[in-house]
């Protein structure tokens, strides 16, 4: 069989690689997409309470909509706002199911190289196969041959650590059961009873840690003062633009987020402890846990910790594959000064596709989530236009795969120092390095 026939492995069931191999399947190219969980989208039915900051218009690929049109499917309202168990059961399993057997779960991918050649070889690599290693959930194992693969296997099992250098914090491990790295699901019962009446330290500044917060502000205001408290743990200053783009940001249930995270603050449901980088987890006499700063700094016992400070790409079954990253934040080198949270914060990276994905190894794409590295503003909108580029490129159709198809809403607050830990980090908004890329983009 020549390498031409065997079909393009997609490596997850999540919006963006049910999205690339509809694109695939459109193109008449057969794909094979392998999922760990046992249903397609396992990534976002873990945060199936959380409710997306976009709207069902902004997160249904447009070639999957034609695909399901035919299957009776309903399109729900494009202008509401899904949870991720809505956005999971009404629109990722339908599409799964439309795709057929061609998306496989309780499959996961344990490494990726190419067909008898190490990293090392050079000799033919290019003509060889993909070799693709799976392991299925009964314990058996498989070798799948590929044309190209697209890994589009996000980021959600792989979250950041508590300690403000990157490493676990001394004592964090031993601490794990008071620590959770997720937005816990208040409505559930026993999730509910574990913070109700608790003080609970909230680490992180992004969208996730927003949402945290203005649960936990939920939970005081219904628990009527019973003792329900956040401490709100940042590694910089508060500035204007802490609390994300509020108004200004172009998804405005994004920066409805922000601004419910400063309501909390403002009605004293929780503390912000600014400039505190966590160092070490300590207990006290009750087994309560004691966040200690870098510099020294102790703070009152806490009985529980919610950790979002984001997430990191797994690449431990891709180190046969010959791929170009960046070095801060592991996503492909073209296209990680356009995101880069140093630089600018916008969210206004302008759309990209194959070329700024592709990778020394050829036929390799790093997709989705898992394509921004350690960067914090992907867009579902994003990938989809990245897999549109990319199975047009697989297809040999050039003019379609160079094509900019999209332009992607921007978060308010721009400038540099997106992320980062100067406590006067400044910040503009609706200015700065976005502007320019946003000049030198559109026109
Ligand atoms: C809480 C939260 C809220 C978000 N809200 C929004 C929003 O409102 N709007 C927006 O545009 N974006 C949002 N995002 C960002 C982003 O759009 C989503 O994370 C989206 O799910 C990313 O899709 P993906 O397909 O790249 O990755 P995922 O959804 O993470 O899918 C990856 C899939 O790969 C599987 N997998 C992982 N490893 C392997 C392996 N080795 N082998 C086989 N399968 C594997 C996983 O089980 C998973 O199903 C949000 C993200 C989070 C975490």
């Amino acid at each position: 069989m020549s390498t031409q026939q065997l079909p393009v492995v997609v490596i997850g069931a999540g919006p963006v690689g049910l999205a690339v191999a509809t694109h695939l399947v459109e193109r008449g190219i057969e794909p094979l997409v392998l999922e760990t969980g046992s249903r397609a989208g396992a990534a976002v039915r873990e945060w199936s309470h959380v409710r997306l900051f976009s709207t069902w218009g902004e997160v249904v690929d447009p070639a999957a909509e034609k695909l399901l049109a035919p299957t009776g499917w309903t399109r729900p309202d494009p202008a509401t706002y899904p949870t991720g168990g809505d956005w999971a059961e009404q629109y990722l399993q339908p599409l799964a199911d439309a795709l057929g057997d061609r998306v496989r779960t309780g499959a996961t991918v344990t490494g990726v190289s190419r067909t008898g050649r190490d990293r090392i070889v050079d000799a033919d690599r290019e003509q060889q196969p993909f070799v693709v290693h799976v392991e299925y959930a009964d314990g058996r194992e498989q070798r799948v041959f590929a044309r190209a693969v697209i890994d589009a296997s996000g980021t959600w099992a792989t979250a950041g650590p508590a300690g403000g250098s990157g490493l676990p914090a001394l004592g964090e491990r031993a601490a794990a059961d008071r620590i959770t790295y997720r937005v816990p699901d208040l409505k559930d019962p026993a999730v509910r009873a574990r913070y109700a009446g608790k003080r609970t330290a909230v680490i992180g500044s992004g969208a996730s840690a927003f949402t945290a917060l203005a649960y936990l502000a939920e939970l005081a205001e219904s628990e009527g003062g019973t003792g329900t408290h956040a401490v709100w743990i940042l590694r910089r200053g508060i500035s204007g633009s802490t609390f994300g783009g509020g108004t200004a940001d172009q998804l405005p249930a994004r920066g409805a987020l922000g601004l419910a995270a400063k309501a909390a603050v403002d009605k004293g449901h929780a503390d912000a402890v600014t400039g505190f980088r966590t160092e070490a987890f300590e207990r006290d006499r009750d087994g309560r846990l004691v966040l200690v700063g870098e510099d020294g700094r102790r703070l009152d016992p806490v009985d529980e910790v919610i950790v979002l400070t984001g997430f990191r790409p797994d690449l431990s079954f891709l180190d046969e594959l010959r791929l170009g990253l960046d070095e801060r934040l592991q996503a492909p080198l073209a296209l990680a000064p356009l995101i880069d949270p140093n630089q600018h914060s916008c969210g206004t990276v302008y759309p990209h596709g194959h070329r700024e994905l592709s990778h020394p190894e050829q036929g390799v794409y790093l997709v989705g989530m898992k394509s921004y590295g350690r960067a914090p503003t992907f867009l579902a909108m994003t990938g989809y236009e990245q897999v549109r580029s990319v199975a047009a490129a697989i297809a040999g159709d050039l003019e379609s795969a160079d094509r900019v198809e999209l332009t992607l809403p921007e978060t308010g607050v721009c400038g540099g120092a997106g992320l980062f830990d100067t406590p006067d980090a400044q910040q503009t908004e609706g200015g700065g390095c976005c502007a320019v890329l946003q000049q030198r983009f559109v026109s």
